[in-house]
């Protein structure tokens, strides 16, 4: 078994023809880009869909390509339960990941979300331990790795829970330095709002989420009556004004 480089340099010399790319393939290269470029020029969806597949088991890291994949299934069957819940799950999960962005730095190691969903009593650290088995095993175009994702899929944690746990890390990440991460933080660190207040808000924020609603931090506080818009935008000045004096120093 050969595997290619990505990007392919064979590839990025035939992309347009169907023929080499094929011979490529079956000459036994191990290649996400040959099924990517097939992908292109297939005209049938259960095909395109099919090579998608492939590639995506290929590069299972990439995001972008299991999106491209789930999309291909619901062209194929837009009545795909699963393809749908697991384009909901990444949504879900990359709304998550937007909270957590650091603006200044890379934070540092914080405590895994599992010690700190077990630390507050959410789940049990059998429960814990069963899903990071489930978790090795998984495959990765059945489920997903991620263990916020894998334990709201199992309903062993609601929105709630989670939003606390990622306040908590949110909390001991900005412990370790001097300036807040994200402007959540900010608000709470100036006053603006409660730590209460923002762990409801981003609960929600996840709640919408799940359904397929997205809403920015400050649009939620706005509609949750926790702060009003001229608040929001004046505080938003405030922290872009932090942000930009790190660099005049
Ligand atoms: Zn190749």
């Amino acid at each position: 078994m050969k595997q290619c480089p990505v990007p392919c340099p064979f590839v990025a010399a035939h992309s347009q023809d169907m023929a080499s790319l094929r011979s490529h393939l079956l000459d036994g290269y191990q290649c996400r880009d040959a099924w990517v470029a097939m992908s292109k020029l297939v005209n049938d969806p259960v095909r395109r869909k099919d090579c998608l597949e492939r590639a995506s088991a290929l590069a299972p890291d990439d995001e972008e390509l299991l999106i491209e994949y789930l999309e291909a299934r619901l062209a194929v069957n837009p009545a795909d339960g699963f393809a749908q819940q697991r384009l909901n799950e990444i949504r879900t999960m990359r709304l998550l990941s937007d909270v957590k962005t650091p603006y200044f730095h890379e934070p540092p190691k914080p405590r895994l979300i599992g010690e700190i969903l077990v630390s507050i009593g959410a789940i049990s650290e059998s429960e814990l331990q069963a899903v990071l088995a489930e978790q090795r095993r998984a495959s990765l175009l059945k489920s997903d790795r991620r263990l916020g994702q894998l334990l709201l899929k199992r309903g062993l944690i609601t929105p709630v829970k989670l939003a606390k746990a990622l306040i908590i890390q949110q909390q001991e990440r900005s412990r370790a330095r001097a300036a807040p991460q994200v402007l959540g933080e900010y608000l709470v660190e100036k006053g603006y709002i409660t730590a209460a207040q923002l762990e409801a808000a981003l609960a929600e924020q996840i709640r919408l989420d799940l359904q397929g609603k997205r809403l920015s931090l400050g649009e939620l506080l706005v509609k949750m009556h926790l702060l009003s818009k001229e608040k929001i935008d004046q505080a938003a000045r405030e922290y872009e004004r932090l942000f930009w004096s790190q660099f005049n120093a």
